[in-house]
């Protein structure tokens, strides 16, 4: 991974979430508040602005920048979320160009700072079911000298496992929890939107 690299995902991640906007909205229209798409839209829109005018010295500057960005341009829960973790992952990588382990270091300070903010554990059908196994597989392929790309598919691949993993799982965490039980049978849109963002990963470094 390097700064021009960073940028494209970045720009990766909107695309797909421009894409996928109002299946986003539809899945959270269903379990919240039907404002997902229109968030994550808003926000990754506003990164790649952002990052238009921005000469950055670093990988982690294009991804604390990107997180900076959606912490003041998105107003749900997501925002603050994926913005802490876009930061984390950024402070974790001052450097320009990142390797496999080091991105792994990163995605894992990344997941550490999106639990320390929300406090949902795995299981509790949020974007975290989406996150910890695409962490894992990704952490898995760096341990056993796979390359970058490899690595990506991988914790894309697990992503959107943990995605699909979160249909039968009641909310205990964000506004799907005050549904209790009629939570259970729709897939998490945080979840949905993660899966998109590890896949954008991987078919940016491919
Ligand atoms: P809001 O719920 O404020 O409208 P969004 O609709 O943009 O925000 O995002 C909802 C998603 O945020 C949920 O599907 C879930 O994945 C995620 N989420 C909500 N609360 C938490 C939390 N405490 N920890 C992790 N993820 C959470
Ligand atoms: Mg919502
Ligand atoms: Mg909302």
């Amino acid at each position: 991974m390097d700064i021009d690299l960073a940028r494209t995902w970045v720009q990766a991640i909107a695309a797909a979430v421009d894409k996928h906007k109002d299946h986003l909205t539809q899945l959270d229209s269903a379990i919240g508040d039907a404002d997902h798409g229109v968030n994550m839209h808003r926000g990754f829109s506003a990164a790649t602005t952002a990052l238009t005018d921005y000469t950055p010295p670093t990988v982690g500057a294009v991804l604390v920048k990107t997180g900076t960005t959606l912490i003041s341009s998105v107003g749900g829960a997501s925002g603050p979320l994926y913005g802490s973790a876009f930061r984390a992952i950024g402070k974790a990588l001052d450097t320009p160009t990142a390797d496999t382990q080091q991105f792994a270091a990163a995605l894992a300070a990344g997941l550490a700072s999106v639990q320390q903010l929300g406090a949902a554990a795995p299981g509790d059908k949020t974007m975290i079911d989406a996150y910890a196994p695409a962490l894992a597989a990704f952490q898995q392929q760096a341990n056993s000298g796979s390359d970058f790309a490899t690595a990506a598919r991988a914790a894309a691949d697990a992503a959107e496992d943990g995605m699909r993993a979160t249909i039968p799982l009641q909310a205990r965490k964000g506004r799907a929890s005050y549904l209790g039980a009629r939570s259970i049978g729709h897939q998490d849109p945080g979840a949905t939107s993660t899966a998109l963002i590890f896949r954008a990963l991987a078919e940016t470094v491919t």
